[in-house]
């Protein structure tokens, strides 16, 4: 008997060990002030937190995930190592909208930098960089890109004008009631939410 506890207790630590994150905590951790609109608009397309590749091959299949295109008018994605490149279709099509319009005002493309993450994703992230959020984000529900602001032209630099041209862009989506905003210095790159509009 003492035996089959002892048995139990190991594969119930195996078990655990296999999991890299408690939903529970994630689920607890109170967001910012300045994040909690990216959260809650990222909850609006009815989709559940996205927990591992399961739960993101179930909304591919159901046609709610659309894929992103490595490059479009405007963008390119970069190769993606702890996301993955698929949006809701109203994030794609006001990705492929605003890269559109950066293409015309400058002639120039954007780089993407990260898409939709699991929570798996997440853990695996948080192992490389500590910044990784603890608690949940708008990229846990497919509603979310974020866009370098040093890579414009596939150039690895400071660029000022193209920069002010997509803080220009974000600005005018912002206000259009179309998405959120948060700029991240120690990624340098632009954190953009899609709003249900
Ligand atoms: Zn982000």
């Amino acid at each position: 008997m003492r035996f089959l506890s002892l048995i139990l207790l190991l594969s119930f630590s195996f078990f655990k060990s296999q999991k890299c994150y408690d939903l529970k905590t994630v689920l607890k951790v109170e967001p910012t002030e300045l994040y909690k609109p990216h959260l809650l608009a990222s909850q609006s397309f009815n989709v559940n937190i996205l927990e591992n590749t399961k739960s993101v091959d179930k909304y591919i299949a159901k046609g709610k995930f659309v894929k992103v295109k490595k490059k479009s008018r405007g963008y390119r994605l970069q190769a993606l190592e702890y996301s993955r490149p698929y949006l809701v279709k109203k994030a794609r099509t006001t990705l492929e909208r605003m890269a559109n319009q950066f293409a015309t005002n400058t002639k120039s493309f954007f780089v993407v930098s990260s898409v939709t993450r699991t929570l798996e994703d997440q853990c695996r992230l948080r192992k490389v960089n500590s910044n990784a959020s603890l608690g949940i984000s708008s990229h846990n529900y497919g509603a979310a890109f974020d866009i370098s602001y040093v890579r414009f032209d596939h150039q690895l630099k400071v660029n000022p004008k193209l920069e002010k041209e997509l803080g220009k862009l974000l600005e005018q989506y912002k206000n259009l009631g179309k998405i959120f905003y948060i700029k991240e210095k120690q990624q340098s790159c632009y954190h953009v939410t899609v709003r249900n509009y």
